[in-house]
């Protein structure tokens, strides 16, 4: 296993669209386990493969806590085929843009199909912190950013925090 780079705002990488994985290799599974080590090095609770430069739809998410057993969830080729009509609003993160934090408004719940590290397919619904994880996640396959749900000018306050952050550390 190893630990990958991080690639933040506003490297035009993250605005590219992820290809479908066509046949789950060792490789493919190599990859997934870096990428958790990686999201908890971080530390964060879900990273996308483009986050560290691989244009696939890969998502690993892991929302429990310090002093619980972990519990990854690796998610290939993720659609979300339904939303709730309820929203939350919950302040976001994303390693791609640290150091900011801003207020998002998603649906509350979510049906997903996906495949997992095995290939195995699942169609599953999740809520509250686990389907806002994975929609986060599922827009970074499509090149979008959660600031994007933000006013430009907040988009820009943000990227310039990220900047000034990476510079002083
Ligand atoms: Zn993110």
């Amino acid at each position: 296993m190893a630990l990958h780079e991080i690639v933040t705002v506003p490297d035009k990488l993250l605005r590219e669209i992820s290809s479908p994985v066509k046949d789950i290799t060792s490789q493919t599974q190599d990859l997934l386990d870096d990428m958790l080590e990686t999201m908890y090095h971080a530390p964060g609770i879900g990273l996308a493969g483009i986050q560290i430069g691989i244009k696939e739809r890969i998502v690993v998410v892991d929302i429990s806590k310090d002093d619980e057993k972990k519990d990854p969830l690796f998610l290939i080729n993720p659609k979300i085929t339904a939303y709730s009509e309820e929203e939350n609003e919950y302040d976001e993160g994303c390693l791609s843009i640290p150091s900011y934090f801003a207020p998002i408004m998603r649906p509350e719940a979510i049906n997903v199909t996906y495949l997992d590290r095995d290939g195995k397919e699942h169609k599953r619904e999740f809520d509250d912190m686990l389907a806002r994880v994975i929609q986060h996640e599922v827009d970074h396959l499509d090149g979008k950013l959660f600031i994007d749900y933000l006013s430009k000018l907040k988009q820009n306050m943000a990227i310039k925090k990220v900047k000034k952050f990476i510079s002083a550390s």
